[in-house]
């Protein structure tokens, strides 16, 4: 089962957003864990997890294996490799060398036969953490915000994926790309989503994350969309996701 990279380095995409509630929407029928990448801790956060005694930061940096930073969430079946402010540091320690790039991928081999998936929240750069979730990633879904520069960076995106396919992981394959914050009120959410179909067809997920409140409220009480507003069109959309990812998933077995 793979471990699915969320990737764009672009901030305020729907990155987080999409790993918290595609993850919890996946646990609803099997076990998942979802590490944060991310020095703002937002996903974990957003799990309800402050202040973890240990994070992915320990495990970076070698002091601590991946399974003792796991901690479980409030839903069964998703578990969560928290990060914290000095994320930062471990970003600026890792250097290029193969052994640096490669420290996620590493850590997470004895925690990989443990889950169904593995859903990595990226942060919005091309740094090294992000150059680790590439190389950990068997899969990669790229949420893009439906404005009107949504497809600005993403040229330089796809070009880190295919430098990372080449020199480390051959089998990277990017499972979709999904339009989120989708306003049905304005013209320009559904040109720009036309846009992106007729330019990436099949690889663009057939939903789409709508702009919905719901989604923007939840992590503000630690909750999923599916714990905060279970009748929230958000809820229903990330449901959604989960089966579409289901399915991508088993089309490429
Ligand atoms: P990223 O991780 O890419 O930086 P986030 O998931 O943190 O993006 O989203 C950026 C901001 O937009 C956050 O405040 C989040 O709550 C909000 N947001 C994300 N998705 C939606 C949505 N579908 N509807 C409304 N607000 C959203
Ligand atoms: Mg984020």
């Amino acid at each position: 089962m793979p471990i699915i990279g969320i990737i764009n380095q672009k901030g305020g995409v729907g990155k987080t957003t999409t790993a918290i509630n595609l993850a919890a929407g996946l646990a609803q029928q099997r076990r998942v864990l979802m590490v944060d990448l991310d020095p703002q801790a937002n996903a974990s956060s957003g799990l309800g997890i402050i202040d973890p005694e240990k994070t992915i930061y320990d495990v970076l940096t070698g002091d601590v294996a991946a399974r003792q930073a796991i901690v479980k969430s409030d839903l069964e079946n998703l578990y969560v490799l928290p990060a914290s402010r000095d994320l930062a540091a471990a970003a600026l320690e890792l250097d290029a060398s193969e052994e640096s790039l490669n420290m996620l991928k590493k850590a997470l081999m004895a925690v990989r036969p443990l889950f169904d998936f593995i859903i990595l929240d990226a942060p919005p750069s091309l740094g090294a953490l992000t150059i680790n979730t590439l190389i950990a990633s068997d899969s990669l879904v790229i949420p893009l915000q439906t404005e009107y520069y949504a497809l600005e960076g993403l040229a330089s995106l796809v070009d880190t994926i295919k430098r990372i396919r080449s020199s480390y992981n051959p089998g990277l394959d990017i499972l979709g790309i999904l339009l989120t914050m989708f306003d049905s009120r304005t013209k320009l959410s559904q040109e720009v989503e036309d846009n992106v179909r007729k330019h990436f067809g099949k690889k663009v997920f057939w939903t789409v994350v709508p702009r919905n409140i719901r989604l923007a409220e939840a992590p503000s009480y630690g909750k999923t969309i599916f714990d905060y507003a279970p009748s929230s069109q958000g809820a229903a959309t990330y449901r959604r996701l989960a089966e579409e990812v289901m399915q991508r998933v088993n089309q490429d077995d």
